[in-house]
């Protein structure tokens, strides 16, 4: 008798994971994420937008030239060539989904700036909620979808493995019930690691746990030293995981500013505040090590504030401090992972049964640093060729017969684990040099029997310390020339 398919498993509900839900149709799609509502997702904390060669003075060839420019030509040239082609057909997609992008009182959509970008080609909604406005666009369409059956209360802490393949995953729902769900194919699309850094951009879930999976199972990593630090959070004493002030507002004029007023992208880049992120990142991180603080004075930039920056406002005033009236104090923050599960074009991992999309991947695309706003491009492009890919594949009944599981195993102790998020923000961040990597190193090791967290940041640690040259957002202080 033949067994019936079991469906195609994704895990994460951010727009990678989406995404690739959505374009598996009519394939049944079990979608698992921790929350359903789309909160603990990068995605919906994005800002600044999404970006597309759409104005006539634009193309995609600026676009892929900007992009490679930004990750130093470690990229995979043919992806950022496909992924800048395809980008203004995916921000037609994203309407069609009912994404609401801003326009300009011509009709036409508004094009912001942001680092990196010799273009104004950043296509944004709700002023600096774009990332609100895209999970929920994309969540509604998921939820009338009848191919995918959602569990919002999930998180999946093993895979099942039949031989090399993988062939479903074991989750632990919020009840702490633990389920095994068989898989024709089980798709990673779980976000990054910023979550293990000291101070972080990210959602407290943005911690690793897929890449750890995938690493579990056998797949390869690539680039994990590739940790891009964002120039510009709210710097609030104490807190983990801080609100970003997006770039655009530099976009719109703010300019940086020194503890005793100077400005300090000042001779620094060509491109002054709308230098490359890790260039304005390096600054900024100097600056509040040498004279204990960095301001974003936005007070110049143009009225509107309540449409053009909600975000931005609303985290500011929580804190009790007016943008419009005075700076901001900001801080550097753990962004972005370049690095991630190897993954060849169609999100492939090399396992048999399993792949990997949006940002805990590496498809080599972003290259040793990321250009602004390519990340959610990412997730909707690479999302839907994966998914179309699946969706046509003879995903055959999974072979009957015994199957092990792996997992990632435990996590490490509350104060073990806030220690290990200071030691990568103070030997992994912004600035690097062999000693200190060494030393967290060391102590990774003694801590890899408590927790994979320990074992994550390990590889991190191994990966920056074996790049002896600068490259990128992975910048050491104590580099060598390479041959
Ligand atoms: C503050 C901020 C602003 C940003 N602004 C922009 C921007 O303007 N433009 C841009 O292009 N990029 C931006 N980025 C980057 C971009 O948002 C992310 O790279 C992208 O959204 C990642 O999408 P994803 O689907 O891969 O992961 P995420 O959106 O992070 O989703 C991960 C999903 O996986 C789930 N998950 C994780 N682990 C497990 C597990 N073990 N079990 C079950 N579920 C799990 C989570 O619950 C979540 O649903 C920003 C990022 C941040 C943090």
């Amino acid at each position: 008798m033949t067994r019936a398919r079991p469906p195609v498993v994704v895990v994460g509900g951010g727009v990678a994971g989406l995404t690739t839900a959505l374009a598996l149709a009519p394939t049944p799609v079990r979608l698992l994420c921790r929350a359903h509502d789309g909160s603990g997702t990068a995605s919906a904390l994005a800002q600044g937008g999404i970006a597309a060669a759409l104005d006539p003075s634009d193309s995609p060839a600026m676009h892929a030239l900007d992009t490679l420019t930004a990750g130093a030509h470690h990229n995979n040239a043919a992806m950022v060539q496909w992924l800048c082609s395809q980008a203004p057909a995916a921000i037609g997609w994203l309407q069609a989904q009912g994404v609401a992008f801003d326009r300009n009182a011509d009709g036409h959509l508004h094009l912001g700036r942001e680092g990196g970008h010799l273009a104004a080609r950043i296509v944004h909604a709700g002023g600096d909620a774009s990332g609100v406005a895209l999970v929920q666009a994309l969540r509604q369409r998921a939820q009338q979808s009848s191919h995918i059956q959602w569990r919002g209360d999930m998180d999946v802490d093993g895979l099942l493995l039949r031989g090399d393949a993988v062939c479903g995953v074991c989750t632990h729902d919020t009840r702490g019930h633990r389920h095994e769900m068989e898989a024709a194919a089980v798709v990673l699309a779980t976000g990054g690691i910023g979550a293990l850094y000291a101070r972080t951009s990210n959602p407290p879930g943005a911690d690793g746990s897929g890449l750890a999976l995938g690493m579990s199972a056998g797949a390869r990593t690539r680039d994990l030293e590739f940790v891009q630090f964002h120039p510009t959070a709210l710097n609030v004493a104490g807190v983990h995981c801080l609100p970003l002030i997006t770039e655009a507002l530099r976009g719109a004029g703010a300019r940086l500013y020194g503890a005793t007023g100077q400005l300090l992208m000042a001779d620094q880049h060509p491109l002054g505040d709308l230098a490359p992120r890790d260039v304005v990142a390096r600054r900024v991180w100097q600056a509040c090590r040498d004279d204990g603080s960095a301001w974003l004075d936005a007070r110049e930039v143009d009225g509107e504030w309540e449409r053009r920056f909600p975000t931005v406002l609303a985290a500011c005033l929580a804190e009790g401090i007016d943008p419009r009236l005075q700076p901001i104090p900001v801080t550097p923050v753990a962004h972005f992972h370049m690095g991630g599960i190897a993954a060849d074009a169609d999100g492939r991992t090399g396992v048999p049964g399993l792949y990997a999309v949006g940002e805990v991947a590496c498809s080599g695309v972003h290259g040793a640093n990321r250009l602004a706003s390519n990340s959610l491009l990412e997730g909707v492009l690479c999302g839907q060729r994966l998914g179309l890919m699946l969706a046509t594949m003879d995903l055959r009944a999974a072979s009957s017969g015994p199957y092990r599981w792996v997992g990632r195993a435990a996590s490490l102790p509350q104060s073990r684990l806030e220690a290990l998020r200071m030691l990568l923000w103070q030997t992994a961040g912004p600035e690097r040099e062999a000693t200190g990597l060494q030393n967290a190193l060391k102590a990774c090791l003694a801590w890899a029997d408590e927790g994979w967290q320990a074992r994550l940041a390990q590889r991190v640690l191994e990966a920056a310390l074996s790049r002896t040259h600068s490259l990128g957002a992975h910048y050491r202080t104590d580099a060598v020339m390479p041959a």
